[in-house]
């Protein structure tokens, strides 16, 4: 995909040190601020490291703003001059995960070493998402440099551990919760850029902005046996029965449903579908709910937006030898759930549709977060920011597939909005997240950068 052609006005904000806000960002790679389950692991001297990089770096946020470190979590606030409107909030997240060990010999530079080259930043961190936290930094400095009054209270929230665990933005989440605060919107990584070919509509762009984030289940199953000699398997085996129990579980999905934001995305795309069987369902969406539905399922791109998929993701192993009847054998598979499935609906349904016998439990589980109002002042401004620099992409509401930090804003904000600026290829970005030669787009960074300041300057 020609990504770079989307751009416009990119001469906006040229006094801005364009190189300043790249080496800027060079530098907050170098900490190596990989995050582990276990937080014994996390190196927390390097997140010192990054900390104090940001108080040098922004010397009128500094001065003018509120800023905060709660545990290794960063709180900034920009005080707002009209307290009858709601504060807006922008965040990222510091922490990366760690290069897979034996795969540096796969990248251009090495992971941690910031290197600017080829039009291009390097390193772990660049796409997820220190870009993102740079740049709403170099986007408030920019704006106080300049003298922007704020009439709207900003506040900018960087947690120490989305990739593992989310507690960093949980704390800050049940901070401002317990001092009233309710956010206009808040603006957050993730979503994606894709070609309409899947909505019926080829050639055009379109921008998945993420509304909510489907929930989490990994459930484990387990048949019990005694083992024995294979050949008297008269009731069949421990490792047959986990079998068929694994092919009821995806063979029989909880039922797909259309949520509204389908629905208004297809709404909004209705314009340029030309292709068919779309075509036609989307000029009366309700009556071809149940087709569309159909369509989605079968849609490789579309099909998790619909329902709540079932990974069969792991198996114990089985017996020692391949005439011994294996004993107790168990499996885990991973669910991840639209809103209309709670993990204790997917628990029931699950034990209904295997053999009573097998064993059904929760290993970890978390249900879907809120679908944010996309018919609000935040959707409308970030697209519309969005589209200042992105005129062609169509903005859609969408869900993200995977976690973030915004549920645990959720709480006090009614419009979550989950969407990365940095418009590159797709496939660089799909290889480079948590994978191998990560590397963000100059060009991309400083695009990114100015609907970042747009949306502060407009709406703050
Ligand atoms: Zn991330």
């Amino acid at each position: 995909m020609d990504v770079y052609r989307l751009y416009e006005n990119e001469n906006e904000y040229a006094d801005m040190d364009w190189e300043k806000c790249a080496e800027h960002l060079a530098g907050y790679i170098r900490c190596v601020t990989v995050s582990y389950i276990d937080p014994e692991k996390t190196d927390y001297r390097e997140f010192d490291k990054l900390h104090e990089l940001i108080r040098q770096n922004y010397p009128h946020i500094m001065k003018k703003a509120e800023y905060q470190e709660i545990g290794h979590n960063i709180l900034i606030k920009i005080p707002g001059t009209d307290s009858s409107l709601k504060p807006a909030m922008f965040i990222a997240h510091q922490d990366v995960v760690p290069v897979t060990p034996n795969t540096e010999k796969e990248w251009t530079y090495p992971p941690y070493s910031g290197e600017i080259a080829d039009g291009f930043i390097f390193g772990r961190g660049s796409l997820d998402i220190k870009g993102m936290l740079a740049g709403f930094l170099e986007s408030a400095e920019y704006l106080l440099a300049h003298g922007h009054l704020f009439r709207r209270t900003v506040y900018l929230a960087f947690g120490e551990d989305e990739e593992v665990k989310n507690t960093g933005s949980k704390t800050m989440g049940q901070y401002l919760k317990s001092q009233g605060i309710e956010l206009e919107y808040v603006w957050d990584e993730s979503g994606r850029i894709r070609d309409g070919a899947c909505y019926g509509a080829p050639g055009i762009v379109i921008g998945e902005i993420g509304m909510y984030e489907k929930g989490y289940a990994d459930l484990s199953f387990t048949a019990h046996a005694a083992g024995g000699h294979s050949s008297m398997p008269f009731y069949g085996t421990s490792l047959g029965k986990l079998a068929d129990a694994i092919s009821a579980v995806t063979g029989n999905p909880l039922p797909a449903v259309l949520p509204q934001s389908c629905r208004d995305a297809l709404r909004a795309l209705k314009p340029y579908i030309t292709e068919e069987p779309l075509l036609t369902y989307v000029q009366d969406i309700d009556t071809y709910r149940e087709e569309i539905i159909a369509y989605y399922r079968q849609n490789k791109d579309l099909f998790n937006l619909v329902q709540t998929t079932a990974a069969p993701t792991m198996i114990t192993e089985g017996a020692a030898a391949g005439n011994v009847m294996p004993g107790d054998m168990r499996a885990v598979i991973n669910f991840r759930l639209i809103p209309e499935d709670t993990v204790e609906k997917l628990l029931a349904h699950c034990r209904e549709v295997v053999d009573p016998k097998i064993e059904v439990d929760t290993v970890q589980a978390i249900n879907a977060s809120k679908p944010g109002n996309h018919k609000s002042y935040g959707f409308e401004q970030l697209v519309s920011s969005l589209n200042h620099f992105f005129p062609e992409i169509r903005f859609i509401p969408s869900a993200n597939a995977t976690s973030t930090d915004s549920h645990n804003y959720e709480c006090i904000c009614g419009c979550c909005m989950r969407f990365t600026p940095f418009v590159q290829e797709p496939e660089l970005i799909d290889s480079g997240i948590h994978g191998s030669d990560e590397r963000l787009f100059l060009r991309a960074y400083k695009q990114g950068i100015r609907t970042m300041i747009r949306m502060i300057e407009t709406t703050c």
